[in-house]
């Protein structure tokens, strides 16, 4: 299970997630690689509208008059987990945090 480190300098809060190394990396670029040009709709891509999986549980939806904009979806490679306790750990100046919680993923604006 992940869990969230508190820095003992900034004071916030990172997740530490290692499950979340087993995601797909084929889509990685390299920083500053000029991002891919776009189809407007793929068949077969999730993230395009008219593909959305009806059993999929949708967080948020956010719409207008031409169909939705926004959808925020559970996440396939979560670094929360939605299931058990929050407890918290303090040795000397080191906090933790078990990583229970939502995170989701956001598919916006039609896009592949
Ligand atoms: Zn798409």
């Amino acid at each position: 299970m992940s869990h969230l480190r508190q820095n003992v300098i900034t004071k916030d809060w990172v997740i530490f997630a290692t499950e979340r190394s087993k995601r797909p990396h084929e889509f990685a670029r390299s920083h500053g690689d000029t991002p891919p040009e776009l189809p407007r709709y793929k068949h077969g891509c999730p993230f395009c509208q008219g593909n959305e999986n009806p059993s999929e549980t949708e967080y948020l939806r956010i719409e207008d008059e031409r169909g939705w904009r926004v959808r925020i979806i559970p996440n396939k490679y979560p670094a929360l987990s939605p299931i058990g306790d929050r407890v918290r750990h303090s040795e000397g100046i080191h906090r933790s945090i078990t990583g229970v919680g939502l995170s989701g993923a956001e598919k916006s604006e039609k896009r592949c």
